[in-house]
């Protein structure tokens, strides 16, 4: 069946299991534990296997630059040794047909000046996941022994700048703190990216603070909102040199009629699979904040191709989403820049993914002040862009949802598709 999409992403689970413990992590600590039925490491039979199945995928394809991200757990644990032969396996086999991109995300605790002329060498791109200051990153980033893990990573930073390598950062949003104390301190550390990743929530595991229901939003209930609303005010007036905020950027992006593949906003599809350590492919794993196993698929690398994992349920939602929104999604003037934010915040017992985000009234409110903000900066600087955007409060979009909503609608035929999941 044709999907509409090609795979260009694979995040590759290398190491199952992770050196450190933080209470808020899909994959251990949010209810599903089939990381416990995966091999600690992938073998070198599985990955020269995946290397093959990307080989030919890309070739029907025609695809001519693939990206692969090293995943975990935590993936520095897999070693210097191992990760060397990982990179080149697959360089020798792709390159210089298909160019390559790597990249991975580390909690940054393993981090020495081998790892960093290594990673350099063998051009492996990697964000330091950090929370915060002290007090917000060791509140949830804490180590098997419940000890926090900001000293060691924080040193390991200063390694890096003395390498003189540009330090991006991935930190999930924390409401109990200061937005614009946590962005003076990424500030003053140096970034130069963070992404505030809102917290992996949806209606069956609800975020911190947040009550509303798959029936209804209470609109007035918007922590998240308001935190990245501050963060914006001070950062996009905050003069040059600052580090990019990416959610922010990406916003900035699409609503000046820039495409972006972001999974958090716009309507790009992502394109990436997941291959877990045993090789079994899947759809993305915040996936799994859905439920226990929710993405375990019966495919694995051995077995299956790259174009037939394209098909597979979850995997084929998970890519096709942005194009698959629920009615209040599809009634939004919002929608081409929110996209409905990320799937997984989207699910539900009741409704499966027909649902909009439950971040909806907080992505609604960051959207609708980001927006009103350009329109003002296009104005000043006398932009003939500022003609084609009409200013809209969050009041008023609101006002616009419930106005189309009421209106007759066709029937959405993957309505059936989001709903299956239930
Ligand atoms: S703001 Fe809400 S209704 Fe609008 S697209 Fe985003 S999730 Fe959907």
């Amino acid at each position: 069946m044709e999907t509409g999409f090609s795979i260009k992403n694979i995040a590759v689970k290398i190491a199952s299991r992770c050196n450190i413990n933080c209470s808020y992590c899909y994959i251990y600590n949010r209810g599903d534990h089939s990381y416990k039925d995966q091999p600690k490491f992938m073998s070198k039979e599985v990955y020269e296997e995946l290397i093959n199945k990307v080989q030919r995928y890309c070739f029907e394809k025609e695809i001519t630059h693939f990206r692969v991200f090293l995943f975990g757990g935590e993936p520095l644990i897999a070693g210097k040794k191992y990760i060397t032969e990982f990179v080149t396996a697959f360089r020798e086999a792709l390159e210089p047909d298909i160019k390559l991109s790597f990249a991975m995300q580390t909690n940054g605790t393993l981090l020495d000046e081998e790892w960093i002329t290594l990673l350099r060498q063998l051009k492996v791109g990697y964000g330091i996941s950090l929370d915060g200051d002290k007090e917000v990153n060791d509140a949830n980033r804490v180590d098997f022994n419940n000890k926090g893990t900001y000293d060691k990573v924080l040193s390991n930073v200063t390694l890096l700048k003395e390498h003189k390598q540009p330090v991006g950062f991935l930190s999930f949003l924390n409401i109990n703190y200061d937005p614009i104390a946590t962005y003076e301190h990424f500030k003053r550390i140096g970034a130069s990216t963070v992404d505030f990743l809102f917290p992996d929530a949806n209606f069956y595991n609800l975020p911190q603070d947040l009550h509303h229901t798959e029936d209804e939003f209470d609109w007035n209930n918007t922590p998240y909102g308001d935190w990245y609303i501050k963060l914006f005010d001070k950062w996009f007036h905050d003069p040059n040199p600052k580090p990019r905020v990416r959610y922010l950027n990406y916003l900035l992006q699409i609503i000046l009629g820039n495409e972006v593949g972001y999974d958090l906003a716009g309507t790009q599809p992502t394109e990436l699979v997941m291959i877990e350590s045993n090789g079994d492919i899947e759809a993305v794993d915040d996936l799994r904040v859905c439920g226990d196993g929710f993405t375990r698929s019966k495919m694995n690398i051995k077995s299956h191709t790259l174009l037939e994992a394209e098909d597979q349920k979850l995997i084929r939602l998970h890519n096709s989403s942005k194009q698959k929104l629920a009615r209040q999604c599809i009634a939004c003037p919002a929608r081409e820049i929110c996209g409905a934010n990320y799937l997984p915040t989207r699910y539900g017992k009741k409704n499966g993914f027909n649902n909009p985000s439950v971040y909806c009234p907080d992505l609604l409110k960051i959207i609708t002040h980001v927006r009103d903000a350009v329109i003002t900066e296009l104005k000043a600087a006398g932009s003939p862009l500022a003609n084609e955007l009409e200013p809209m409060s969050y009041e008023e979009a609101r006002e616009m949802i419930a106005l189309n909503l009421a209106e007759e609608h066709e029937i959405l035929e993957y309505e059936e598709e989001l709903e299956s999941f239930r």
